[in-house]
């Protein structure tokens, strides 16, 4: 039997994503949402022309050279407004951010000038231009004006500019939900002294951290035993989410009873097994629901490494689709290897390297020497994966091949 291959595994995974139905949020806990709606600014910003900087606003001509004595006609703060004009031999004493008042064109910054007395100030500013330390009502942004666009995914920057344009609420796609649960006899939480036989479970945390890189919501469903019956448990939990992400048990071996667990919950599976390394082991399916769209399942074989590949190659793409963005994974680039690289074995594999590029000069990337998939030390020196086809192969150092690129 010829395995799927990776382009069609993923086909079939986004097949089965479809973008979330969008909600009205709380812009407040909108961090990671991606906007369905257009927003427009229902102000001016800033709302009149505004002083930059502290000092007295003046008419430029009237203080062409330093020097000049003026009288101070009132003192302006932010938040307040000027009741009088500037004109020829007077300035105003003004605020960052509080409005220009009518006649002034220019503010020199306090530093530039000296207190004569409580009434009188001096201009020792070398040249005074129009304009000079006033932002222009509507510089950064007008009434009516499109701020942000649809599809903007919404970072620190976005809400902030949201508060601005006065929307509390606002119309977006939802995180996707995505539950994590680890499954074998041998896991025990990272708090835990393993005992005998007995390894840490690193995939739970590895993989709920990948989730919310992809700007998702993890729910860590904690350490599920190899037996059925707690299997079924914890993965009935899982399938409330939009997504179930399971690590381990998708193998040949005994206890490796996730996928009939999954058929016995009403998850119909897509695909069992892909030809990859690491990662051929991995499980897809979709648990269609009466209000709401399908769940999806993905089993990620249990080695850390085929579970970090097997994430960025399938799930990474589908939680994107799910926010309604362009299912691209992680970002590519073509580099070229420093080093003779041997592909061997009839699977495409996805090899921990390093990719560097000095200034103005092409991308290089040297695979890891790590020892196989259970191996995550060695990928925390990895920035990237080095893709290679498969087939026996020697790759000469120079030649050029695809990375993708790991946050
Ligand atoms: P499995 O896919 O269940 O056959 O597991 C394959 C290998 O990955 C075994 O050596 C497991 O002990 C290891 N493994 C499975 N789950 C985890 C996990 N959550 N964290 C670290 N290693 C794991
Ligand atoms: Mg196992």
């Amino acid at each position: 039997m010829t395995l799927l291959s990776v382009e069609d595994a993923l086909k079939l995974v986004l097949e089965h994503a479809q973008p979330l139905a969008p909600r009205n949020i709380p812009a407040a806990e909108a961090l990671g949402c991606v906007l369905a709606e257009a927003i427009a600014s229902d102000i001016d910003s800033p709302p009149h022309d505004k002083s930059i900087v502290d000092g007295y606003a003046v008419c430029s001509a009237d203080v062409a050279r330093p020097g000049a004595e003026l009288t101070i006609l009132e003192e302006v703060t932010a938040g307040a407004v000027p009741a009088r004009e500037v004109t020829a031999g007077s300035a105003t004493r003004i605020m960052t951010g509080a409005p220009l008042p009518a006649g002034a064109d220019a503010v020199v910054m306090v530093e530039q000038t000296a207190l004569l007395d409580d009434s009188r100030v001096r201009i020792d500013a070398p040249a005074v231009r129009a304009g000079q330390n006033i932002m222009r009502r509507a510089a950064s942004l007008a009434r009516g004006q499109e701020v942000l666009a649809p599809l903007k995914r919404l970072r620190a920057i976005e809400l902030g500019l949201l508060a601005e344009v006065g929307r509390t609420t606002i119309r977006a796609i939802p995180q996707p939900g995505v539950a994590v649960l680890a499954t074998g006899n041998e896991l025990v939480d990272a708090g835990q002294s393993p005992g005998p036989g007995q390894i840490r479970n690193s995939n739970g945390p590895l993989l709920a951290a990948l989730v919310r890189q992809t700007g998702a919501r993890p729910a860590e469903l904690g350490i599920a035993r190899d037996e059925a019956a707690d299997l079924a448990a914890r993965i009935s939990a899982g399938l409330t989410h939009d997504v179930l992400v399971l690590s381990g048990g998708v193998s040949a071996g005994v206890l490796d009873l996730v996928p009939q667990v999954l058929a016995e919950r009403g998850v119909q599976q897509v695909f069992h097994k892909v030809n990859l390394k690491p990662g051929k082991p991995l499980w897809f399916g979709t648990l269609a629901r009466a209000n709401s769209p399908p769940c999806l399942v993905f089993g990620l074989p249990g080695n850390p490494v085929s579970t970090l590949v097997c994430f960025e190659l399938f799930v990474r793409p589908a939680v994107q689709k799910l926010q309604g963005q362009e299912p691209r994974g992680l970002r590519k680039a073509t580099a070229a290897l420093t080093c003779e690289h041997r592909q061997s074995g009839q699977r495409p594999a996805y090899w921990p390297a390093v990719v560097g590029c000095a200034a103005h000069s092409h991308p290089e990337v040297t695979p890891l020497s790590w020892r196989g998939s259970g191996d995550l030390r060695t990928l925390t020196d990895a920035n990237a994966l080095a893709s290679f086809p498969a087939g026996e192969r020697t790759f000469c150092a120079g030649e050029n091949v695809e990375v993708l690129l790991i946050e």
